[in-house]
């Protein structure tokens, strides 16, 4: 753990910005992990067309777009499938925001959005 974990109380705030490029460019809604889920699902039907003027609204509620986990946390649906393949590591966002270097690297929607600790 690094010093900022410490001061900050163990969790720094997200790595990723939670903005309409990174939502655009992530690529948990093809993810077979997601895949089946009756609750993510549930959440893309009631999801509109999402262009710059609905995202000032939306970007307020993550919790209602079942993507971007890196930088929202994980989801709050219980049915998705973790046993299967996350795709993050070939995600453009996952390059720029050198997600690899951090803890977790991959399944943020089962483990939560990076903390900055590289010990
Ligand atoms: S965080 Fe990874 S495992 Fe979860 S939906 Fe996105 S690509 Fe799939
Ligand atoms: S790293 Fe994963 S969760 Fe983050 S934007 Fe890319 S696919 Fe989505």
């Amino acid at each position: 753990m690094t010093i900022r974990n410490i001061i900050e109380g163990g969790r720094t705030p997200p790595v990723v910005h939670f903005t309409l490029e990174n939502y655009r460019r992530c690529l948990c809604p093809g993810c077979m992990v997601q895949s089946g889920s009756v609750c993510v699902e549930g959440k893309r039907a009631k999801l509109p067309d999402v262009d710059e003027e609905r995202w000032g609204v939306l970007a307020s509620k993550p919790e209602l777009l079942p993507v971007l986990y890196c930088s929202s946390g994980r989801t709050d649906c219980r049915d998705i499938d973790t046993l299967r393949m996350c795709r993050c590591s070939g995600c453009p966002t996952f390059v720029k925001y050198r997600l690899s270097e951090g803890r977790p690297k991959s399944y943020f929607c089962r483990d939560g959005c990076q903390v900055l600790c590289k010990d």
